[in-house]
């Protein structure tokens, strides 16, 4: 059955088959989320990651999880928010379907996300949250093969509007 499921928590604990990081354009690594996946899956990630010549905005990627419990990593990158007329809704809207894509490509059925571009590229936490999950729900009307996926929110803001969206 397919199913949206609501935590709150760090995502580099959760057991399914890929966690998606809201990496930067470079791909090494940062702060936020990605400095939190790369220090839980080791050294390794950053090895791989160094071989994929970075990531456009609203693209995806995607390498082993190494110490992680997730196999795979998806790493996206959300848009930086500059007063919402530098086409900031469709790339965000494209991290999402791109990540889901690459997924359902590697026979992955279960996925989480973090709340993309809402930390430190300052994304507009209600707006972000309408988008993520309007674009999965529509993703998953035509694609059964995603069994699951799993918001993962992090702060009591974010945590509040997905409830009440979901
Ligand atoms: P961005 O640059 O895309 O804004 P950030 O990492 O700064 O990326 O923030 C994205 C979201 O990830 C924020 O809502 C932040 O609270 C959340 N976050 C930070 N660490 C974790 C974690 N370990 N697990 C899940 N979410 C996290």
């Amino acid at each position: 059955m397919k199913t949206i499921e609501l935590i709150q928590g760090d995502i580099t604990q959760l057991n399914v088959d890929a966690i998606v990081n809201a990496a930067n354009t470079s791909l090494l690594g940062g702060g936020g989320v990605d400095g939190a996946i790369h220090r839980a899956a080791g050294r390794e990630l950053l090895d791989e990651c160094k071989q994929l010549n970075g990531c456009r905005t609203g693209e995806a990627k995607i390498t082993k999880g190494y110490s992680l419990p997730a196999r795979y990593v998806i790493h996206t990158v959300g848009p930086a928010w500059h007063g919402g007329n530098n086409n900031e809704e469709m790339l965000l809207e494209g991290c999402y379907k791109n990540s889901l894509l690459l997924a359902s490509k590697h026979q992955l059925k279960t996925i989480a996300f973090p709340n993309i571009s809402t930390g430190v590229y300052r994304f507009p936490k209600e707006k972000a949250a309408a988008i993520a999950i309007a674009t999965v729900k529509s993703f998953l009307l035509d694609h059964p093969e995603i069994e699951q996926v799993v918001f993962v929110t992090f702060d009591q803001e974010n945590f509040d509007l997905y409830q009440a969206l979901l």
